[in-house]
């Protein structure tokens, strides 16, 4: 029998990793939905996917921190034994600022969850799919950000240059391991009608700057976790090492 492939979709009670499990679970993953302390709206997303027949766990654990990575992998390997896809999502805003305003403690906190975790949680994975390490190969989503390219002067600098960490990562992780069966690729979303706004303290951000987008809109979770189904799946067999802009043209 074949075994159902298993995704772990980081920082996933809401917002784009949200939309990434339901999508990923209607295409036939197992879905492990990573939340930080919304355990409510995680099970919400784990409700909507298993009411649809499909299939997922919850799993606890914050991706800034070693022990919350820790025990992240611990319950994918105790829950489902394996390991097939990583999308690398959570990721954390901070109040809007200048550089001049910004405290180490902030910067510690933005590098923390936004690179170090992803880098982490990236080498976790790894371990289990490369075929190195004894596995079967596999597949890694990054969450960059336009600000990645744009910068974000005047409302979070630190989190635009976290941002294109990732970036340079994707392309030194997707060489790496190219021939050791995983493919390795990064989406950078636009402006996202999500909650991360209000964390930032514009929770208007995305109607705000809507005009100022090319196609004149904000774009949707559901259009980034399309972007994202099409990176996971076979029919991006030979796509490795690639940034896939979902911006509506930003
Ligand atoms: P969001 O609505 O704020 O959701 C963030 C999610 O990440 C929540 O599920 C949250 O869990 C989780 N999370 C936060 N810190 C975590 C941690 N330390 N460990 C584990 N989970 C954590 O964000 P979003 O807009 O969907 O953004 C998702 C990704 O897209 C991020 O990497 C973001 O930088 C990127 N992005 C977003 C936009 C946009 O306009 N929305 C644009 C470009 C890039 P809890 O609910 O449990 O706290």
């Amino acid at each position: 029998m074949q075994h159902q492939p298993v995704l772990l979709v980081t920082g996933a009670s809401r917002g784009i990793g949200a939309a990434v499990a339901v999508k990923a679970a209607a295409a036939g993953w197992a879905v492990a939905i990573n939340y930080l302390s919304n355990a409510v709206a995680a099970e919400a997303v784990a409700k909507a996917i298993t009411e649809n027949g499909g299939t997922a766990r919850l799993v606890q654990g914050d991706t800034g921190t070693e022990d919350g990575i820790a025990a992240i992998f611990a319950a994918i390997d105790r829950d489902f034994g394996r390991l097939d896809g990583l999308v690398n999502n959570a990721g954390v805003v901070d109040q809007t600022a200048r550089v001049d305003e910004m405290s180490r403690e902030r910067l510690e906190r933005m590098f923390a969850i936004n690179v170090i975790g992803k880098i982490r949680c990236a080498s976790e994975a790894v371990k289990r799919m490369s075929t190195r390490h004894g596995g079967k190969g596999g597949v890694i989503v990054n969450i960059s950000s336009m600000a990645a390219v744009l910068g974000s002067p005047g409302q979070y600098v630190d989190y635009a240059a976290a941002k294109a960490s990732i970036d340079t990562f994707t392309v030194g992780l997707a060489r790496e391991v190219a021939g050791e069966g995983v493919r390795v690729n990064a989406i950078r979303p636009g402006i996202i009608d999500t909650d991360i706004h209000a964390s930032g303290g514009l929770p208007d951000r995305a109607r705000d700057l809507a005009p100022t987008v090319p196609m004149q809109r904000a774009g949707t979770a559901d259009e980034v976790a399309e972007a994202v189904l099409y990176l996971l799946s076979p029919q991006a067999s030979y796509v490795t090492g690639a940034i896939l802009n979902v911006s509506g043209g930003r």
